[in-house]
C-alpha cells in the first residue's frame, strides 16, 4: 500500500513537467498563428480596408486554447491558419476568418452577441473574452452538446449555448449589439435583421451553398436603416434548417 502511494506521487510529479512543456509548445504555436493572421490581414487589406486587427481581438484569439476545440487527432494542426473538420460534415473556421469577422463587429465590453453556428464553440470562446454575453446556437445536436459541455468545462461562463435552428435568432434575448453568422446563407435571415439593435452590426457569408460566398457586413443605423457592404469572397459550410 505504501509503495503504491509513493509510486503515485512520483508519477504525478513526473507528469507535471510534461504537461507544462506541452502548454509551452501550444503557446508558441498560438503566437505563430497570430503572426499568420497579421500577414493575411495585410494581404487582404485591399478588400477589407483593415491592415491589421484590433489588439483586443488579437489578444482574445491568443487567449483561447484552439487545440481543445478540435478533435484530439487534429490537435497537432490546431494552430495552422486554416479550417479543420470537426465531424458531422462541419468545420472550425480558419483563424484569420475568425479574427476578421470578430474585428468587423467593432465590439464593446458591454455588448450582447448572438452567434448562429456554434460548431466547435471556438468563435464563441473568442467572443466571450470581448463582450458581456454570448448566445450561440447549433443545429447539429451532437455538436451542440459537445460544444456546450466543452465551453462549460473550460469556464466560459458568459456563453449560453443551445441546440436549435438559428435562422429565427433568440427573440426573447433580442435586440443584440452584434450578430455573427458562421454558416453560408442564401439570404440574410429577416428575423436576425429584426433582432439587431439600432447601431448594431452583423457579419454573414451570403451566397450559394458549396460555392464561393460574399462575407457581408450589415449595419443598422440609429434610424433603423440597413447598410450593407461586401467585404471578401469566402467559403463556409451551408446554413441548413427548414428555411
Ligand atoms: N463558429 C464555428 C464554426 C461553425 S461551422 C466554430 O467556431 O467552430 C457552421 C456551423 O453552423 C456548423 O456547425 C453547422 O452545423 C451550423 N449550422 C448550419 N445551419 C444552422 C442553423 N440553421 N442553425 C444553427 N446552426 C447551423
Amino acid at each position: 500500500m505504501r509503495a503504491f502511494f509513493t509510486c503515485g506521487i512520483v508519477l504525478l510529479l513526473a507528469a507535471h513537467p510534461a504537461a507544462a512543456a506541452a502548454e509551452a509548445h501550444y503557446a508558441e504555436q498560438r503566437a505563430a498563428m497570430l503572426h499568420a493572421i497579421d500577414r493575411d490581414a495585410i494581404d487582404t487589406a485591399g478588400y477589407t480596408g483593415r491592415r491589421g486587427f484590433d489588439a483586443r481581438v488579437m489578444a482574445a484569439i491568443g487567449a483561447v486554447p484552439r487545440h481543445l476545440f478540435v478533435p484530439a487527432d487534429k490537435a497537432s494542426r490546431a494552430y495552422d491558419n486554416r479550417p479543420l473538420p470537426i465531424g458531422y460534415g462541419q468545420t472550425i473556421s480558419q483563424p484569420y476568418i475568425v479574427a476578421l469577422m470578430t474585428d468587423l463587429l467593432d465590439l464593446g465590453g458591454g455588448d450582447v452577441v448572438f452567434e448562429l453556428g456554434t460548431g466547435s464553440g471556438y468563435q464563441a470562446a473568442v467572443l466571450s473574452g470581448l463582450v458581456a454575453e454570448v448566445y450561440t446556437v447549433e443545429i447539429v445536436p451532437e455538436l451542440a452538446a459537445l460544444a456546450a459541455e466543452r465551453l462549460a468545462r473550460l469556464g466560459y461562463d458568459n456563453i449560453t449555448a443551445w441546440h436549435g435552428d438559428g435562422y429565427y435568432g433568440r427573440p426573447e434575448k433580442a435586440p443584440f449589439d452584434a450578430i455573427i453568422v458562421t454558416a453560408a446563407a442564401s439570404h440574410v435571415p429577416p428575423p436576425l435583421i429584426a433582432q439587431l439593435k439600432p447601431g448594431g452590426r452583423m457579419v454573414i457569408p451570403v451566397g450559394a451553398a458549396f460555392l464561393v460566398q460574399q462575407l457581408m457586413l450589415i449595419e443598422k443605423t440609429a434610424e433603423g436603416d440597413i447598410l450593407t457592404r461586401h467585404i471578401l469572397p469566402v467559403m463556409f459550410v451551408p446554413l441548413t434548417g427548414e428555411r
